[in-house]
């Protein structure tokens, strides 16, 4: 069978171990590789820091009680959290770093500041 450079799709002639048509088309797929990794990553850490501000704001003492409304007005991503803290009585805490919420019934939140 024949294979394809996955950078430019040209035809690879050589040795069958071959991945590339070329260094050139190498480097450019690992490039290019490396930057979406590094894209992904960049934007989840945004994310996060992002859903830890509004936390942050939202609580600036130990406990509060906010909407969840409030928390998507400010932009707040509940995809994206570092942490999740299960009690014994089975009541789940999902945390951004030490600024943790606890959905509460009737589309509440709890907010709570881990002590270090
Ligand atoms: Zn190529």
């Amino acid at each position: 069978m024949q294979k394809q450079c996955p950078e430019c799709g040209d035809k690879i002639v050589g040795r069958i171990d071959k991945k590339f048509c070329s260094d050139a088309c190498r480097n450019s797929f690992n490039n290019s590789v490396n930057k979406d990794s590094k894209n992904l990553i960049r934007n989840t850490n945004n994310r996060l820091r992002k859903n830890y501000r509004i936390l942050e704001d939202l609580n600036p003492d130990q406990k509060t009680k906010t909407s969840r409304a409030k928390l998507i007005e400010k932009g707040f991503d509940f995809n994206y959290f570092t942490s999740i803290y299960t009690t014994k009585a089975g009541t789940i805490y999902y945390f951004v770093y030490d600024q943790g919420y606890l959905p509460l019934e009737g589309e509440f939140y709890a907010l709570v500041k881990r002590e270090s």
